[in-house]
C-alpha cells in the first residue's frame, strides 16, 4: 500500500469516526434535552393546577364571608324596617326609641360606618354612627330613586362612591320603608367603607403578588387587595382585564382564566365568582412570577444540569476523536518512514556499504553496479576496495572525513570524491556513512554507508564556475563602470572600472543601496529622490533607459555620467537591473568650452552679436508676455577709425576692452552686454523705463568720455554715441528694435556725436 493511500484510508476512518461520534454525542444530548423539555412541561402544568385549585379555594372563601357580611347588614336593616312599620303602626314614630334602637342595631355591624332612615322625599330623619347628616337630602342617590320607584327591589347595593359626609369610597346596603297602604315611606340603609371590604380581602394569603378583588356587575371595583396596595386605592376603577369583562357578559358563575391586570399589569391565574344571590363579582388571583417561582427554579438546575451534560460528553468526544487521529496519524507516519526505508535500500542509485570494523569486513550492496559498473562479487569485500577505488587526490579527504566521524567529533561521514568506473572514467561519488553500532568505549563496531552519483551536479557547477569567471572577465575588462542592483536596490556585483571611477571598494559598493552610496545628489548639488532615480524606474518597470546624469564620488565630488539602465531577466521575471556608465566630465567640459566659444566675443570676452540677438528674442517674448518696458542701447564709438589710424591697430583693441570694461561696470545683473560687431555694442536694460533708460546712457556716455585709455603711448580719450529703442510688445523680431536703436544712433552720430538719443518713433505710435 502506498503513502498516499495509507493517508487517504486513515483520513476516511478518522472521519467515520468523528461522524459516529458526533452524532452519538448529538443524539444522546438531543434525548436529554427531550427528557428535560418534557419534565419542565409536565411540572408547569403541575404548578398551574396547583395554582388553579388554590384560587378556586380562595374564591369560595371570600364568598363565604362576604355573604356572611351582607346578609348580618341586611337582617339588620329588615329588623329597622320592621320595627318603623310597628311604630308606625303603634301610632307613630317615637324618635327617641327609634334613635336608641337604631344605635343597638348599628352596634351589630361595627364594620358599617353608620345606618340611617331616610323619609320619602328623601330627607335624612334618622342617622347613628360616624355619619350623622341629619337633615341632609339625599333624593338623588341611585338607590332611593331605584326604592322608590321599585317596592319589590329587596336589598339594593349601590355602586362605590366618595360619601361627601366622610370622604372616603363607600357602598350602601339599602332596604325600602313603605307605608301601612304600599306606599312608598323612604329607605333605610347602611354605609360600609369599602378599606373595610379591602381588610376582609386582606385576609387571603395570595403571595407577594396576588390580589383579591370585588366588583359590581357594571363593572366598578369595590374593594382590591394585594400587598403592593395594601389600602385599596384603586376602588372606583372601571378597567378589568378583557377575559374579566368577556365572563362577566357571558353570565357564568365561576370561571378560571389567565390574564395580565387590567389594574397593574401583572400576569396572573384568576377565580372568578359571581357572590350568590348579589350583584357582586369577587376574583382571587395568583401571580406566575410566584405560582411558578419553584418550577423556574428546578427548570433552571434541569438546563444547568443538561449544560454541564452536553459540556462533558463533548469534551469527551472530542478528546477521544483527537486521540483516535493521534494514533492514526502516527500510524501512517510509521508507514511512511517504512516505505521510504524500503525505496532507499531497493533504489538502484544507491549504493550501499556495511563495513564490520572488527572483522573488517565490508560489504558492497547490488547499487555498485550501476554506480561503478562493478557486480558485488567482483569487489573484494574489503575497505581498501574501496579506497583504492577513489582518485588520489581525493583519498586524504575522504580519510579525514571518515576519522573524524569513528573519533565521534562530526555526528556522520560525508565525502565527496572521484571514483574510477570499471569502464576507466571518472564519476563524482557523494559518500556518507553512520556508525551504527558502537562497543562500551565508543569506538565504532558496525558503519553502514551510500554512494551517490553526483557527477551531473558536480558538472553543472563547473560550467557556472567556469562561466561566472568569464563573465568576471568581461566585467573587468570593460572601460566603462558597470554594476547589477537587485529588486531591493542593493549592488549585487561591481566591475573594476565602476570601483576606479567611483572611488569605493568593491565591498562598499556591493550590498549597499547604490542610490543612497553614489547617485544621492545632482550635479547642481539639489537632492535626487529615489523616486526619479532612473536605476529605480527599470527596476519598477522594467524598460531599458539611456540617460545622462550624475554621480557622486566617495570624496564628495558629483561628475556627469552617460549611463544605461537595463533590465534583467530570469525564466522571463524582472529580477535586477544592469547599469554601464562612463565618466563624461571631459565631453562635457569640451561641450561647455565649446557653446562658451560660440557666444562670446574673443576679444572683450562679452557675448557676440548672435548671442546678443538671442537674448534680445527671448526679452521680446518676455516683454510680450508682461508689461515691465525694456530699452535696448546701441553703441558706436566715435572716430573709431582715427584711433586706428593714429596709433594702429592692437591700440584700437585695446580701446575696445577698455570701453567693454567701462561697460561691464556699469551694467546690472538683470542687463545684458554684448559686441554687435566692431566698434559697435548693445546693451538691454529690462525692466526700466524711458527715463531709467536715458539716465543710465547719460551716465555710460559721461564715464566713458571722463576715463580715457591709457596706453604706452600715453591716455587717449574716447567717446560713445548711443541710440536708445524700447523694446515694443509689437515687434517681430529683434531687427525691428535694431532699426529703430539705429536710426537713434545716427541721429545722435548727426548730432555732433558723445551724446544719447531715445527713439520716439514707438513712443509716437
Ligand atoms: P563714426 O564716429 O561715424 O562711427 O566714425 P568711425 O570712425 O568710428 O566710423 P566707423 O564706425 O565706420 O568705423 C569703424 C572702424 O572701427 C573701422 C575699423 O577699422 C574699426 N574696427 C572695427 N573692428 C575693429 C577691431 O576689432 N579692432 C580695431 N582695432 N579696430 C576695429
Ligand atoms: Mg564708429
Ligand atoms: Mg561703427
Amino acid at each position: 500500500m502506498s503513502a498516499v493511500d495509507g493517508f487517504r484510508k486513515s483520513a476516511s476512518a478518522t472521519r467515520r469516526f468523528a461522524a459516529w461520534a458526533m452524532a452519538a454525542t448529538l443524539l444522546v444530548n438531543l434525548s436529554v434535552i427531550g427528557m428535560i423539555a418534557v419534565m419542565s412541561i409536565q411540572s408547569r402544568q403541575e404548578a398551574l393546577n396547583d395554582a388553579t385549585r388554590l384560587t378556586e379555594n380562595y374564591s369560595r372563601i371570600l364568598e363565604v364571608s362576604l355573604v356572611g357580611f351582607i346578609r348580618t347588614v341586611d337582617n339588620t336593616l329588615l329588623t329597622v324596617v320592621d320595627e318603623v312599620n310597628q311604630q308606625k303602626a303603634r301610632g307613630g314614630i317615637d324618635d327617641k326609641t327609634l334613635e336608641t334602637f337604631l344605635r343597638r342595631q348599628h352596634t351589630r355591624v361595627p364594620e358599617a360606618l353608620g345606618l340611617r332612615i331616610v323619609d320619602a322625599l328623601g330627607v335624612t330623619r334618622y342617622a347613628v354612627g360616624e355619619v350623622l347628616a341629619r337633615n341632609a337630602n339625599l333624593s338623588d342617590r341611585p338607590y332611593f330613586i331605584r326604592h322608590r320607584d321599585d317596592p319589590n327591589a329587596g336589598l339594593v347595593i349601590s355602586e362605590p362612591f366618595v360619601s361627601w359626609i366622610s370622604d372616603q369610597w363607600v357602598i350602601t346596603l339599602s332596604r325600602r320603608l313603605n307605608n301601612p297602604d304600599g306606599s312608598f315611606a323612604g329607605e333605610a340603609h347602611m354605609t360600609v367603607a369599602t378599606t373595610q371590604l379591602v381588610r376582609m380581602l386582606a385576609r387571603l394569603d395570595l403571595g407577594p403578588n396576588g390580589n383579591s378583588g370585588l366588583w359590581t356587575s357594571k363593572p366598578t371595583l369595590i374593594a382590591r387587595h394585594t400587598r403592593a396596595d395594601p389600602a385599596g386605592a384603586r376602588t372606583g376603577a372601571t378597567s378589568p382585564s378583557d377575559q374579566l369583562r368577556e365572563i362577566l357578559a357571558s353570565g357564568k358563575t365561576t370561571a378560571f382564566y389567565h390574564a395580565r391586570s387590567g389594574i397593574d399589569g401583572v400576569a396572573r391565574q384568576y377565580h372568578f365568582r359571581r357572590i350568590d344571590g348579589f350583584p357582586l363579582f369577587a376574583i382571587v388571583g395568583l401571580a406566575d412570577e410566584d405560582y411558578l417561582a419553584d418550577w423556574r427554579d428546578d427548570v433552571r438546575h434541569l438546563a444547568m444540569l443538561g449544560g454541564s451534560f452536553a459540556v462533558v460528553t463533548l469534551l469527551f468526544a472530542w478528546l477521544a476523536h483527537a486521540a483516535f487521529r493521534r494514533r492514526e496519524q502516527s500510524q501512517l507516519a510509521l508507514r511512511e518512514s517504512e516505505e521510504r526505508l524500503d525505496l532507499c535500500i531497493g533504489g538502484a542509485d544507491l549504493a550501499m556499504t556495511d563495513w564490520d570494523v572488527r572483522t573488517d569486513m565490508l560489504v558492497f550492496g547490488d547499487g555498485w553496479h550501476k554506480l561503478l559498473g562493478f557486480k558485488p562479487d567482483e569487489l573484494a569485500p574489503r575497505p581498501s576496495t574501496l579506497a583504492g577505488m577513489i582518485r588520489a587526490e581525493d583519498v586524504a579527504r575522504a580519510r579525514d572525513a571518515l576519522v573524524q566521524h569513528l573519533k565521534g567529533d562530526a555526528p556522520m561521514f560525508e565525502a565527496e570524491v572521484r571514483m574510477r568506473h570499471k569502464e576507466g572514467r571518472w564519476v563524482w561519488v557523494l559518500g556518507r556513512g553512520r556508525a551504527v553500532e558502537r562497543a562500551a568505549d565508543g569506538r565504532a563496531v558496525r558503519v553502514t554507508g551510500i554512494g551517490m552519483d553526483i557527477t551531473k551536479r558536480k558538472q553543472a557547477e563547473a560550467e557556472v564556475e567556469r562561466l561566472s569567471q568569464w563573465n568576471e572577465l568581461l566585467l573587468n575588462s570593460a572601460g566603462e563602470g558597470i554594476y547589477g542592483v537587485d529588486l531591493g536596490g542593493k549592488c549585487t556585483f561591481v566591475n573594476h572600472a565602476a570601483v576606479a571611477i567611483l572611488g569605493f571598494a568593491r565591498n562598499e559598493i556591493v550590498g549597499r543601496n547604490q542610490h543612497e552610496l553614489f547617485h544621492h545628489h545632482h550635479l547642481d548639488g539639489t537632492p535626487y529622490p529615489a523616486e526619479e532615480c532612473p536605476v529605480f524606474a527599470t527596476l519598477h518597470d522594467g524598460i531599458r533607459r539611456e540617460v545622462e546624469d550624475g554621480f557622486v564620488r566617495k570624496n564628495g565630488e558629483a561628475f556627469p555620467v552617460q549611463m544605461t539602465v537595463t533590465p534583467i531577466h530570469e525564466a522571463g521575471r524582472l529580477v535586477g537591473v544592469e547599469v554601464v556608465f562612463q565618466d563624461i566630465s571631459r565631453r562635457k567640459s569640451m561641450e561647455a568650452e565649446l557653446m562658451r566659444l560660440a557666444t562670446t566675443d574673443a576679444l572683450t570676452g562679452i557675448a557676440n552679436r548672435r548671442r546678443f540677438l538671442e537674448y534680445m528674442e527671448s526679452e521680446l517674448a518676455r516683454v510680450k508676455r508682461f508689461t515691465d518696458p525694456s530699452f535696448l542701447l546701441m553703441m558706436d564709438l566715435d572716430n573709431f577709425k582715427n584711433v586706428n589710424d593714429t596709433w594702429g591697430h592692437s591700440v584700437g583693441d585695446a580701446a575696445l576692452q577698455h570701453f567693454a570694461d567701462v561697460c561691464r561696470l556699469r551694467v546690472r545683473q538683470s542687463d545684458f552686454f554684448g559686441r554687435l560687431g566692431g566698434e559697435e555694442f548693445g546693451i538691454v536694460l529690462s525692466r526700466t523705463d524711458a527715463s531709467g533708460a536715458l539716465q543710465f546712457a547719460e551716465d555710460l556716455r559721461r564715464s566713458v568720455a571722463d576715463s580715457p585709455v591709457q596706453t604706452a603711448k600715453g591716455p587717449i580719450s574716447l567717446t560713445v554715441s548711443i541710440g536708445i529703442a524700447e523694446f515694443n510688445p509689437g515687434d517681430e523680431t529683434p531687427d525691428n528694435i535694431l532699426v529703430r536703436a539705429d536710426i537713434a544712433l545716427y541721429r545722435a552720430k548727426a548730432g555732433g556725436r558723445n551724446a544719447v538719443v531715445l527713439d520716439t518713433s514707438a513712443v509716437a505710435d
